[in-house]
């Protein structure tokens, strides 16, 4: 039987993440990844005859980790993604949409049409009332960040005194339009956390929004580099347990009964994943106590193809105080083969986890009528692509429950958004929990 320095469970950013670090030690490492595809939430595939992603994303210009890791394989992140300056709001009932700039630098113009104009949806007083409400958060994440935890965001902002209008127009769009759940379930703490570190990289702000699927531009350019350097990737090769010995992690139990042997484990799943295969042997051990109480939340998202654009550009666009939560185009930027492609994530996720498809999309069309916006006449394809416990639950005290990479369990590591790291459930959270998981090994080496 072949035996590993290290097996990764997982193929998303954090397991390969690790993985890049321990092959370009020497280290005889293999990555086990139960679906056909890798890359795990960053990754994109054929559905049925329509190319779907897992959901669309953001690459934020104030990631490092990331950056890092692409251009370690040879990615230069300028190269894979179309840059944006603004963000759009489009709100129920008006013809006009608000745009605001989010880039001091990049657009420093737009930044200031959009804090100084937008009247008719942000009056004077609702701004000032916002200021107080960010420049109290980001105060109170540098004092005592986990004080913060403790609210959710509706409240925080009762509490200093937001208006109605800033709450549904500029608050909504921040926590339900990045992370799907209403502010009344969303951390203060992962609300501020988020934007904290654009402070210091101010300059770097910018959205970019990807050329092309996932899995070619992120994670295929990641594991031909793991290759390169003697690492195995292996896919439909779902774990089903793990191999311990006298309380020690030593390989892994495949689905069909295969076995791998290793003398370290990364359990670099998601969260759902790492209960399911961590509860035969470890349900009740100390060290996962809080990983076992941390709960999962979904992510659901209906992308559409049409016969041609459906908006005039490929921007990030929030629809507050409806199920559209963030939604963009990308017939310009990341599905080019097709003339229109609108691609929405829903909230709350959990009402259409239990919806058919028809009923998703009828209701999705029904909503975006609402923000003027046609999804029937030119429809040509769509498809609803559902992660039922991928993430972990952003509410409110949920956040001290994350587990530290390092477990009191030989042989085992945990890697993963949902492991302690200051980026929560982001790409540059993964990249940053599969760095520490590695340098857990390559230091335990080194002594
Ligand atoms: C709709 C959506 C939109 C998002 N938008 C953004 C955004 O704009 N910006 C941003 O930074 N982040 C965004 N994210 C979050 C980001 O995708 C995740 O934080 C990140 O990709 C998580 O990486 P990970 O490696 O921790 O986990 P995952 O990518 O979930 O990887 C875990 C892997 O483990 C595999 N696995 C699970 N169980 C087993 C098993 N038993 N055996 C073998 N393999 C297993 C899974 O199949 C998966 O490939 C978004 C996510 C979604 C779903």
């Amino acid at each position: 039987m072949e035996q590993y320095d290290v097996i990764i469970v997982g193929s998303g950013l954090a397991g390969l993440t690790s993985a890049v670090e321990l092959c370009d030690q020497g280290a005889k490492v293999l990555v086990l990844e139960k679906e056909k595809v890798i890359g795990g939430r960053t990754s994109s595939w054929d559905e049925d005859g329509m190319l779907v992603e897992s959901g669309f994303h953001r690459h934020i210009g104030y990631y490092k980790a990331l950056p890092y890791i692409l251009k370690k394989v040879g990615v230069n992140v300028d190269s894979i993604v179309q840059w944006e300056e603004n963000v759009d709001v489009r709100i129920k009932g008006k013809k006009d949409v608000a745009t605001f700039g989010v880039s001091p630098i990049f657009g420093p113009i737009d930044l200031l049409k959009g804090i100084l104009g937008n009247n008719d949806i942000l009056s004077l007083k609702d701004k000032f009332s916002l200021m107080g409400f960010f420049i109290n958060g980001f105060i109170d994440y540098l004092r005592n960040p986990d004080s913060l935890d403790r609210w959710n965001v509706r409240d925080y902002a009762k509490k200093h005194q937001v208006n109605e209008d800033a709450l549904h127009y500029a608050v909504i769009p921040l926590s339900a339009g990045i992370f799907f759940l209403p502010p009344e379930r969303y951390s203060a703490k992962v609300f501020f956390g988020l934007f904290f570190p654009a402070i210091p990289r101010f300059y770097r702000m910018r959205i970019g929004a990807y050329l092309g699927g996932m899995t070619e531009l992120l994670a295929q350019p990641i594991a031909n580099y793991i290759e390169g350097k003697k690492g195995t990737i292996q896919t439909n090769a779902k774990v089903q347990n793990l191999i311990v010995d006298e309380g020690n992690v030593q390989g892994v139990e495949l689905e069909d009964g295969s076995r791998f042997h290793a003398k370290h484990v990364i359990l670099a799943t998601d969260l759902g994943g790492a209960k399911k295969i961590l509860k035969e042997n470890f349900l009740n051990h100390p060290s996962l106590k809080s990983l076992f109480q941390l709960p999962t939340m979904p992510a659901v998202t209906i992308q559409m193809e049409f016969l041609k654009p459906v908006l005039p550009y490929d921007r990030t666009t929030f629809g507050p105080l409806t199920s559209l939560a963030s939604f963009a185009e990308q017939s310009r930027s990341t599905f080019t083969h097709v003339p229109g492609r609108l691609s929405i994530i829903l909230t709350p996720p959990e009402k259409f986890l239990a919806m058919e498809k028809e009923e998703i999309l009828k209701q999705v069309q029904k909503e975006a009528r609402e923000l003027g916006l046609d999804l029937e006449t030119n429809l040509t394809k769509y498809r609803i692509v559902s992660r039922p416990e991928d993430f972990y639950s952003l509410e409110p005290n949920h956040d001290r429950l994350r587990p530290n990479q390092k477990t009191d369990i030989d042989g085992l590591i945990l890697a993963g958004d949902y492991t302690k790291q200051p980026y929560y459930a982001t790409m540059e959270g993964a990249v940053v929990s599969g760095l520490k998981a590695a340098s857990l090994i390559l230091n335990n080496v080194k002594k």
